[in-house]
């Protein structure tokens, strides 16, 4: 569904990303892992298109979009979070959805129909976007307020304001309580579950074991495995780079 071709991205004489091929397929958990340093976020920035490429293509359902402007893509489908939380932190949890929402004006009207009310005619509303994501009690919170963890579910929440096909989540667990991991890990399966694809980058090992379907490991920006969970971890050369013997 979502494929690289060939991509890489140098930075001057640092092959930020080198020569990535990679198919992630509809309805999976996707996790791309590897050390600091290695790739991953880059890689994320190529496909959201804040980058441009220095070789390679991105297509989603064989649509070619390397040539194609941010919100472009987002009216296609891709959707993604920051490693580093980005959310307006002076405006209440709901109002963050709410600019989410209207800066995709074609969609407002049915926003989030798709997946949070199929069939329904009203259209849907932060509202549900707040229940889906744990945090309707902290609706009028302001979102600078929140623990980790929830700024993490509303960073993710928000994403998923422009109704994706594909959910890139960049370290979504970093800061977070053990307890918030869970609560992550159970919703971003709950968004698989509503047909979202799902990309995700994260240190934290038993979460990526234990919810994505197969894992790619990047290296100094080159792709060393791909395979399941199981593969991945049993992996020597994943376990020399990365995982530690
Ligand atoms: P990861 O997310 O796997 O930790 P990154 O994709 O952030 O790795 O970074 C990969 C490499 O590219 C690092 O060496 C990083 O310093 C470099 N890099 C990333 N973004 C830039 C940039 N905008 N300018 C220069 N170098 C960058
Ligand atoms: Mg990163």
């Amino acid at each position: 569904m979502l494929t690289l071709e060939n991509l890489s991205k140098h930075f001057g004489g640092v092959r930020a990303v080198d020569g990535v091929t990679l198919t992630i397929r509809e309805g999976e958990i996707f996790g791309l892992i590897g050390p600091n340093g290695s790739g991953k976020s880059t890689t994320v920035n190529l496909i959201t298109g804040l980058y441009t490429p220095t070789t390679g293509t991105v297509t989603l359902d064989g649509w070619d979009l390397t040539a194609m402007p941010q919100h472009a893509r987002t009216s296609r489908g891709v959707a993604r979070t920051f490693q580093n939380i980005r959310l307006f932190g002076n405006l209440t949890v709901a109002q963050n959805l709410w600019v989410a929402q209207n800066g995709h004006e074609q969609r407002r009207e049915h926003f989030l129909s798709r997946w949070f009310k199929p069939g329904g005619e009203h259209g849907a509303s932060v509202d549900e976007l707040l229940q889906f994501s744990r945090l309707y009690s902290k609706r009028d919170v302001l979102a600078g307020n929140l623990s980790f963890g929830e700024m993490r579910r509303l960073e993710m929440a928000r994403a998923l304001a422009s109704n994706p096909r594909v959910l890139l989540l960049d370290e979504p667990a970093a800061g977070a309580s053990q307890e918030d991991g869970q609560l992550l890990a159970e919703r971003i399966r709950a968004v698989r579950d509503r047909g979202v694809t799902v990309l995700l980058i994260e240190h934290m090992m038993e979460l990526v074991m234990g919810i994505t379907d197969r894992i790619a490991v990047l290296n100094f920006g080159q792709k060393i495995a791909e395979g399941t969970p199981r593969e991945i971890q049993d992996d020597p050369q994943v376990r020399a780079a990365y995982l530690g013997s």
